[in-house]
């Protein structure tokens, strides 16, 4: 089986995903790094190789070009501009989405037929366009989506009753973004329901230090990376290890035609379904507002 992996974008993100990689067990045996930066992508495939002799897989780690996505399994684009202090997530979109049209092109010029795992912001739209550029189905695009931030208010309950983040049976979902949230009537810490653990009070403080986390890191250090890495490596493994687990991603909702955080169930095809969730009015509420966040946005993009 061929598990060959090509990352498009080795910045912050881009090379805490590919050294996350190395440190996991993983099937991925091949790992090409194509940034418009030659000389840093030459110098970090080396540092990588470096790590080989300690690591737990063995990867062939190599400098890529486009050709090499003819026969990749997955191309992880982390390409484009990050958030300074201030900015939204949405306001990198004309550069980034700019930037996609040549990249996700230059993909397909070269045959590729996998499943592509988008990281740049603003995500939800992002995944949208390489589902839109591409032509490929909407079951071969999968988005980070709500990923990071349901790891971040995981640990975040986690903490707060001192239970591992992963008995905390609880997602973010909408945009990855300022409209994101969580429909608590679907949380269960192990298998009982949030609510009767903790306030509602408490649960909204939780989901606003969710939603501030990135905003916070950005001040503080100027950027996010590590969580991102380890929640790429999280989908790589899932797609390559066909494993049809659930995870929170940016998933193609057909009645709205976008993409957005939603739980999907995903393998070797890229995302089979998303999962049903009963949400009440309140949540659908908030569903709907997101949609319409994403929408307008695909709408103002300069083309
Ligand atoms: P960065 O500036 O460190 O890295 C971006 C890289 O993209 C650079 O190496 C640059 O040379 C490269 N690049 C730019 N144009 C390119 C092109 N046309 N072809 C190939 N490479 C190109 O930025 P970063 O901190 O790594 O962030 C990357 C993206 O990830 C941003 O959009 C950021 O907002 C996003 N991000 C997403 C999440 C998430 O949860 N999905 C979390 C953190 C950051």
């Amino acid at each position: 089986m061929n598990n060959k992996v090509v990352l498009i974008g080795c910045g912050n993100v881009g090379m805490s995903y590919a050294y996350a990689l190395l440190n996991q067990r993983t099937s991925v045996n091949e790992l090409c790094l194509i940034d418009i930066n030659i000389n840093k992508i030459e110098g970090e495939v080396m540092d990588l190789n470096h790590c080989l002799a300690f690591g737990p897989s063995k990867i062939n780690i190599k400098v890529g070009s486009y050709d090499d996505c003819k026969d990749a399994a997955i191309v992880v684009i982390c390409a484009g501009a990050s958030q300074n202090v201030g900015e939204t997530r949405m306001d990198l979109i004309n550069k980034n989405s700019a930037i996609f049209k040549k990249i996700v092109s230059d993909v397909m010029d070269n045959g590729f037929n996998g499943i592509f795992l988008v990281a740049t912001n603003p995500l939800d739209v992002m995944t949208y366009l390489t589902w839109k550029y591409s032509g490929l189905k909407a079951n071969q695009i999968i988005g980070s989506g709500t990923i990071l931030d349901t790891a971040r208010l995981r640990y975040l309950i986690g903490n707060k009753l001192n239970i591992s983040p992963k008995n905390i049976h609880a997602y973010v979902i909408g945009e990855h973004g300022d409209s994101e949230f969580v429909p608590w009537s679907n949380a269960y810490v192990g298998i009982q329901p949030i609510k009767k653990i903790i306030s509602e009070d408490r649960l909204n403080n939780i989901c606003d230090d969710v939603k501030n986390a990135a905003y916070k890191i950005i001040e503080k250090k100027g950027s996010t990376y590590y969580g991102i890495g380890m929640c790429l490596v999280r989908i790589t493994n899932a797609i390559l290890s066909d494993e049809n687990c659930i995870i929170t991603v940016s998933a193609y909702d057909k009645d709205n035609k976008i993409f957005i955080g939603y739980p999907a169930i995903i393998n070797r095809k890229g995302i089979v379904s998303r999962v049903k969730l009963d949400l009440n009015s309140n949540e659908m509420n908030q569903y709907n507002n997101s949609v319409m966040v994403i929408k307008k946005a695909i709408s103002n993009i300069n083309e």
